[in-house]
């Protein structure tokens, strides 16, 4: 199903993120997962794209591998990081072969390595312009990402909405956001993105909070902010494993109960491969 279709007929549309493992072991763990999270009757998965283009074949055979094994869409996320255009057609094209018919489109993440992204000499520079190149390819629905505290790249806040409405007009029909901690941030990207003329369903991106560690990882790879109250909580619960998780699925439930009061047409969970907090925070807001 279309993830134009699936945002028009559920509501709200949960959907679960998940990274290719590297080993044999770490994909049979995800399957298991897999099984978790599919009694949480998602309406779709995504498996990420790894930095620099690094899973471009694991991606796709393990996306098209869940959708049949689990029996729920499976959108595979697509970068501009390290390939030629040619090679990014190639791309959407084995996509396509695969009968899959949405793309998460990005513009990618640098290597590890790096600090800065840099586009492939013959490759794309901005998800703007893979949007259009997967438009021109075939009728995939496109999701795209928005940044309710402004890309860490961008210009200006006003710069970066106007960039998101590009990627709409050339043919995105979802936004899903980066993570974020403070559901206020989220209205407010809302509030401006439609005071564009933003008509697509801007889903919230949200990670399930289950230690101080883990969210200092996160937010150093996302830059998003820590409020203060949820840094001093963190900060209480710092050598204390259970209680960590316990604050953190009650913290994440109100955080979505909060979203789902709001009206928003889903929310995108970004699991990291594990189905236990999910479910928790699930059985918390009742879901289940
Ligand atoms: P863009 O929309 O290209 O924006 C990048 C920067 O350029 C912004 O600062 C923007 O303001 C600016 N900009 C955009 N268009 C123009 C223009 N025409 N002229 C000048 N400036 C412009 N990364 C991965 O590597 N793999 C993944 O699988 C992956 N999945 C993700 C899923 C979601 C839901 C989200 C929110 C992020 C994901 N990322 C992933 C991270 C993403 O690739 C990075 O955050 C990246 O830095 C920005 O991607 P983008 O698609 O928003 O880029």
């Amino acid at each position: 199903m279309k993830l134009r279709d699936i945002y028009r007929s559920t509501k709200p549309a949960f959907s679960f993120e998940f990274f290719p493992p590297k080993t044999e072991a770490g994909e049979r763990t995800l399957f298991e997962q897999i099984e978790i999270l599919r009694t949480l009757r998602p309406s779709f998965f995504s498996m990420t794209y790894g930095a620099g283009g690094s899973t471009r074949d694991k991606t796709i055979s393990l996306g098209q591998k869940i959708r049949e094994i689990s029996g729920v869409e499976t959108v595979c996320h697509l970068t501009c990081s390290g390939q030629s255009r040619d090679e990014i057609r190639a791309v959407i094209g084995e996509i396509q072969a695969h009968g899959m018919e949405n793309v998460m489109a990005l513009r990618g993440d640098p290597p590890r390595d790096q600090i800065d992204w840099k586009p492939h000499p013959e490759g794309f520079r901005y998800a703007v312009d893979l949007v259009r190149a997967i438009r021109e390819i075939g009728d995939f629905s496109i999701a795209v990402a928005g940044f309710p505290e402004v890309h860490p790249e961008a210009i200006s806040r006003e710069s970066d909405l106007n960039f998101l409405k590009q990627k709409v007009e050339a043919g995105a029909d979802v936004v899903v956001t980066q993570l974020f901690f403070d559901n206020e941030d989220f209205f407010r990207f809302e509030r401006d993105v439609k005071a564009l003329g933003i008509k697509v369903p801007i889903v919230p991106g949200i990670a399930p909070i289950t230690s101080a560690a883990q969210i200092r990882r996160l937010t150093t790879l996302s830059k998003a902010r820590v409020p203060p109250k949820l840094d001093r909580a963190l900060k209480r619960v710092e050598n204390d494993d259970s209680a960590a998780r316990e604050f953190g699925i009650q913290y994440t439930a109100e955080q979505i109960q909060g979203l789902l009061d709001h009206g928003v047409a889903g929310v995108h969970l970004y699991c990291l491969n594990r189905a236990a907090a999910c479910k928790a925070i699930f059985e918390k807001l009742g879901l289940i």
